[in-house]
């Protein structure tokens, strides 16, 4: 089993790390923002998935809302699909068409979600890379779990 890898891993320890993606709706049916989305890719150096995943977070936990799976062929369309966790938040489709309005209408943060997915890879494919050991061991793991605790989602 390999699991996603989240962008950032792509740095090495000290390296400067891009900020955050925010996002902030502006739907009467969706609580205000901002959200955040994590980028997650297929590390697997010769899977030719071309996907990526955006988990969508709030300040308010540590435990995604939802997750967003985005097709990347520059041949196609983006497709985004929407995947929900267990106990979906009501709100969640309607964010979901709002961060699909915009992914489907910004060439450029796609491809830039492009260029993260090759960077994952080369990473993935690079043991020389000072990054490579601890995305591989993220792609076993699956990274480190919050506590049982935490993963119950606060309500808004
Ligand atoms: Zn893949």
């Amino acid at each position: 089993m390999t699991y996603l890898v989240p962008f950032i891993l792509t740095f090495k320890p000290g390296e400067e790390v891009p900020p955050p993606v925010f996002f902030e709706p502006d739907e009467p049916d969706i609580p205000p923002g901002p959200y955040q989305l994590q980028e997650l890719y297929c590390p697997t150096p010769d899977c030719p998935c071309l996907e990526a995943v955006l988990q969508i977070f709030t300040d308010a936990s540590d435990y995604p809302l939802a997750s967003i799976r985005i097709n990347l062929d520059p041949a196609e369309k983006p497709n985004p699909r929407l995947s929900l966790y267990d106990d979906p938040v009501p709100y969640a489709q309607a964010l979901f068409k709002d961060i699909a309005q915009d992914l489907n209408s910004n060439p450029a943060y796609l491809s830039r979600l492009r260029a993260h997915y090759d960077q994952v890879k080369a990473v993935a494919a690079d043991p020389s890379h000072p990054a490579h050991s601890t995305m591989i061991k993220w792609a076993i793991t699956g990274g480190p779990k919050p506590p049982a605790n935490k993963r119950k989602r606060k309500r808004h």
